[in-house]
């Protein structure tokens, strides 16, 4: 079991061709380094989630799809920590699992499938609704998982950059990245969901009465969740090749792809100093066939 640890996080500079004649510096904060498992942003989101279950010794449980990041890395950080962990997973179960479902039950996680009719409703099975279980909701979204995302601020110097820009799935993440802002800010997420519109409503659901500049995007989807075509591949691939930062096809890939496109649509303007958030996944790469992406 490898250890985590938020020393080995660095900003890397990165030199992409579009940036050439523009006064534009980009830098990723590399939160994939943390953990190959919990990497990224969940480590970041469960913290405090786990703070409290290990403070009164509870079961986390805990909700998300067959594919689903969040599932391994809170399998990973209950094992860490020696806690107990049940997932509440979307859908039948499948005669032949999913890479993210073998490698929780391989860190001890145990499985309750849902309908999708239940699951959509995040029903809680009876039992759990006691005092000796912690519910992490889905994709840790909640106060305590913006309260613990707000916490990848510690990492970088607020005063160093104009713009910060994230994957957004939940949307909890870029919730706490605005939490931790200054005003002179702007939080720019991209969408990896297709026509998910409400998604600042959720985020501003979390981050009542805050005025940071931020804006979800949403051209960058690729068709929806988890969905890809050549052009974001050989975009993944470029990119590791200039840079030497692997990227995911989920979340990540996509990030890296939509700020290279808004340089090159002059977006940002000159003086930007832009930090991308490699909020990790990697993992997830997994799932694609052998010799898709060259790292
Ligand atoms: C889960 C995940 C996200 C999305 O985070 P939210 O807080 O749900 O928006 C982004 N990047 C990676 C790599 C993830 O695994």
């Amino acid at each position: 079991m490898h250890s985590f640890s938020t020393s080995h996080i660095t900003i890397d500079p990165v030199q992409l061709s579009i940036l050439q004649g523009k006064k534009i510096t980009l830098e990723v904060l590399r939160l994939d380094k943390i953990h190959p498992l919990v990497s990224g942003n969940k480590w970041f989101k469960l913290k405090y989630y786990l703070e409290q279950a290990r403070q009164n010794n509870n079961t986390i449980v805990t909700f998300g799809g067959a594919w689903s990041n969040h599932i391994v890395a809170t399998a990973a950080a209950c094992r860490h920590y020696g806690l107990m962990c049940i997932g509440i997973i979307r859908g039948e179960e499948s005669p032949t699992p999913t890479p993210a479902l073998i490698q929780a039950k391989e860190l001890g996680m145990q499985f309750i499938f849902s309908s999708r009719a239940d699951y959509a409703h995040k029903k809680i099975p009876e039992e759990f609704k006691q005092k000796t279980y912690c519910i992490i909701p889905e994709g840790g979204y909640g106060i305590l998982g913006v309260q613990g995302a707000a916490t990848i601020a510690e990492h970088y110097t607020a005063a160093g950059f104009s713009h910060i820009c994230c994957a957004v799935g939940t949307g909890t993440m870029m919730a706490g990245l605005i939490l931790a802002a200054t005003n002179r800010q702007t939080i720019l997420g991209i969408s990896v969901l297709k026509n998910h519109f409400d998604l600042m409503d959720s985020i501003r659901h979390l981050t009542p009465g805050l005025q940071i500049q931020s804006s979800i995007n949403h051209d960058y989807h690729f068709g929806g969740y988890a969905r890809m075509n050549p052009e974001l591949i050989a975009f993944m691939n470029e990119f590791f090749r200039l840079t030497g930062i692997p990227s995911d096809f989920v979340y990540t890939g996509k990030l890296f792809y939509a700020v290279n496109d808004l340089l090159k649509k002059d977006y940002f303007p000159d003086g930007s100093k832009i930090l991308l958030v490699h909020s990790g996944g990697l993992q997830g790469n997994a799932s694609l066939p052998g010799g898709t992406l060259i790292f």
